[in-house]
């Protein structure tokens, strides 16, 4: 199988050796062993230092979009209300995903290359009167950070709606603060920027979602009803993953090791670095404003003379893996993915290097 030294892919990233001997032990136990449940508790409590809440914290077997199913079905009955808050194709996704189980969805939606419009927002809310507004912190496939996390969480509180958060691809690059921005269910995967493999998702829930769960009584492989008991009866709804559990651990070590602050600045150099190396080789960022540019991932547009397709395979057979796009951005916009163990400015450096010499050549 080929593999691509040098991987700048937005996710899943690569996944740093410590991580690998963390995930790489037999155990020799179940996961029903106290041992496990001290294990997960240590990882609620980096979770919450991670995304700056005090709410609950619920490890889930499966990758993110396991949870973006997840916290709807939770939360939603047949004929609810739910507002989505878009600026690209994950903010999008979930008014599809509410109406495929029988809610009403209506869409708040900016262009692609921009970021949400906090006004517009509010207008729809007060109009429509969701039961849920969701919303994405980092649109991935545009290469956008959202900026108005804070002002949505006040529009949610002000009409009584649960304020639900995708930030699979920001939280660890850039400060989330769960509680203080009023989310009430965050989602985050573990193959992004926790660079580990894409076989967990957390969860963040607080109060008043839990009463809205309750009230909802999902039952499914997705329910989070019954974690909520989990650290207390020290049962599962299925066998968890003792290898992901600590793989997770040593990631989570790693980061409060280095430190917030630290992490969130190393991605910004990391991200400034590729923009400002685009900038010097012709390529247009596809954010309109540079400031709304994420710090996980930068999207470029195909420079003229080329299809995706040939740059992609040109830059491959020098061993550089960047992302293509999906959607309306596929085969127009292309990504360098930034993010956990990616955001380093050497690596960057030898990929931008790499980009700039097969664009050259052309
Ligand atoms: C990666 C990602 C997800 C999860 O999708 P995957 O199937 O894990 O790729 C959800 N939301 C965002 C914003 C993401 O970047």
């Amino acid at each position: 199988m080929k593999t691509y030294p040098i991987a700048l892919v937005p996710g899943p990233t690569s996944i740093p050796q410590r991580v690998r001997d963390a995930w790489n032990t037999d155990f020799g136990s179940s996961d029903l062993e106290g041992e496990f449940f001290e294990l997960y508790a240590d990882n609620q409590k980096l979770v919450r230092r991670l995304l700056g809440t005090k709410g609950d914290v619920v490890i889930t077997l499966g990758e993110a979009m396991s949870i973006l199913w997840g916290a709807l079905k939770c939360t939603l009955k047949p004929g609810d209300r739910l507002l989505a808050v878009a600026s690209g194709l994950f903010g999008e996704g979930f008014a599809d995903m509410a109406r495929a189980i029988g809610a009403e969805a209506e869409l708040c939606a900016a262009p692609h290359d921009q970021t949400p419009d906090f006004k517009k927002v509010r207008e729809a809310a007060l109009r429509f009167r969701p039961k849920v507004i969701t919303a994405v912190h980092c649109e991935t496939p545009s290469g956008t950070l959202t900026p108005c996390i804070k002002e949505l969480g006040e529009i949610a509180r002000e009409v009584g709606a649960l304020f639900v958060v995708d930030f699979v691809s920001s939280a660890g690059a850039a400060a989330v603060d769960v509680d203080e921005n009023g989310i009430d269910i965050g989602l985050l995967g573990s193959q992004k920027v926790l660079s580990m493999t894409p076989s967990l998702s957390i969860s963040t829930l607080s109060d008043r979602a839990w009463k809205v769960i309750e009230e909802v009584r999902y039952s499914g492989y997705e329910a989070y009803l019954p974690w909520r008991e989990v650290p207390a009866v020290h049962a599962m709804p299925y066998t968890h993953d003792w290898q992901a559990m600590a793989g997770l651990h040593a990631a989570l070590s790693a980061i409060m090791e280095e430190g917030l602050e630290h992490a969130y600045d190393r991605h910004e150099r990391a991200a400034a670095l590729c923009r400002r190396r685009g900038r010097e080789m012709g390529l247009r960022l596809f954010p309109l404003d540079e400031a709304v540019s994420s710090p996980s991932v930068t999207a470029f547009y195909v420079p003229e003379g080329w299809t995706w397709e040939a740059l992609d395979a040109a830059l491959r057979a020098r061993g550089l893996a960047l992302g293509g796009n999906y959607g309306s951005l596929a085969g127009r916009v292309f990504r360098v993915g930034h993010m956990g163990s990616q955001a380093d400015e050497a690596l960057v450096a030898r990929g931008m290097d790499v980009l700039k010499d097969v664009l050259k050549r052309r």
